[in-house]
């Protein structure tokens, strides 16, 4: 049975529902709105948001995972720590799977090298401390939403004096990929439907040139059907005005100016650095590296690691891993989708993550 409070969310999704069919069927053109974030993709999918939208609303899946964006050199750059003498890698269960220029750590793993899955930074410091004999580099990948912690644990190192810990940090930071994006691609977009999770930590207001000088609608989802809906109806009516701006749904858990205690910590540790994405390319500033004083905790400097950026690298052939996180292709229009590619097969880091678009669509839009 269920909860009254579940009722009434079902009775205030359906009325937003209504009210975005009413406000669009009074405009002629398309609109055209990125959800930037896996989470949002997979909660689409799940509740089947896509399908209650008026027919001149799309909603295009964008660069929001970090499993997905995270580029072959980088997975390649894991492997070649992960099968030194003495090294021990640990990273997230999601980048187990996803493949380097001739394997993933997965594989790599049944092959003898030493991969750990953790799910935190705090548990690759214990790892450490438990192996004092040998050297354990935690694989930061993620957007702001992780890198505080990542920081806070390093520190935590540092304080204890584990000496064996570093971090090979693949951070990626979002503001400056969706500038990118704008500037690569003629994506023919009027908005974004900003991640509740990364702006709890950086807040909105970094968002506003987009708005300003792109006029792009912004707003900051929560992650339930009516916060999803909501906030695409403020986008719309933001639209429909012709007065895009940053504003939060998602107010509940986000600020505009961000959570400071966190900001703080991953300021004190990390500085911004260009930085690859897979299907943007180098981006300035677009990723983190350690500061100076934190050098030995930084496994790149550590184990003289080249960038990323140097190493020649492909994408798996015939992946549109990289046309899907630019919005100009959805994941049933790839040709490997469903069929050489699945969950079980994945042959991109799209099909691989539980955020990425093709397990979204494979899941739960697979006849759309
Ligand atoms: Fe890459 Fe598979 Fe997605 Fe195609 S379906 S883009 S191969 S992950």
């Amino acid at each position: 049975m269920k909860h009254i409070d579940e009722y009434r969310d079902l009775e205030l999704t359906k009325r937003l529902a209504r009210e975005l069919r009413d406000d669009m069927s009074g405009h002629e053109g398309q609109l055209r709105f990125m959800e930037v974030c896996g989470t949002h993709t997979m909660a689409m999918g799940r509740y089947g948001i896509r399908q209650m939208l008026p027919p001149n609303l799309e909603l295009i899946s964008g660069p929001g995972c970090p499993v997905c964006v995270t580029p072959v050199p980088e997975v390649d750059r894991a492997l070649e720590l992960a099968m030194k003498p003495g090294v021990i890698l640990a990273s997230f269960g999601d980048m187990m799977q996803v493949p380097g220029s001739s394997l993933s750590l997965g594989r790599a793993r049944a092959r003898g090298a030493r991969a750990a899955l953790v799910y935190s930074a705090w548990e690759a410091v214990r790892l450490a401390k438990n192996h004092p004999e040998d050297q354990v580099v935690f694989w930061g990948v993620g957007f702001e939403t992780t890198s505080p912690t990542v920081a806070a644990s390093l520190l935590m190192a540092r304080d204890q004096g584990v000496k064996n810990f570093s971090v090979l940090a693949s951070h990626k930071l979002l503001p400056p990929a969706l500038s990118a994006l704008l500037d690569s691609d003629s994506l023919d977009l009027q908005g974004f439907l900003l991640p509740g999770h990364v702006c709890a930590i950086i807040g909105a207001g970094v968002f506003q040139p987009l708005a300003g000088m792109r006029r792009m609608a912004c707003v900051v989802g929560g992650f339930e059907p009516a916060d999803i809906l909501g906030a695409m109806l403020m986008m719309v009516k933001q639209c429909l005005s012709k007065a895009p701006k940053v504003e939060i749904q998602y107010q509940r858990a986000v600020a505009f100016g961000g959570n400071p205690k966190a900001l703080a910590i991953m300021n004190r540790v990390f500085e911004p650095v260009d930085s690859l994405w897979r299907g943007l390319g180098l981006i300035p500033k677009s990723g983190l590296r350690l500061r100076p004083e934190f050098r030995d905790f930084d496994a790149a400097d550590k184990f003289g690691l080249p960038p990323a950026q140097t190493l020649e690298a492909k994408d798996p052939p015939g992946c549109s891993c990289g046309q899907v996180l630019r919005g100009l292709m959805r994941p049933p229009q790839c040709p490997l989708f469903g069929t050489a590619c699945t969950p079980d097969s994945p042959v991109g880091p799209c099909m691989v993550s539980s955020e990425g678009s093709c397990a979204a669509y494979y899941k739960y839009e697979r006849t759309q």
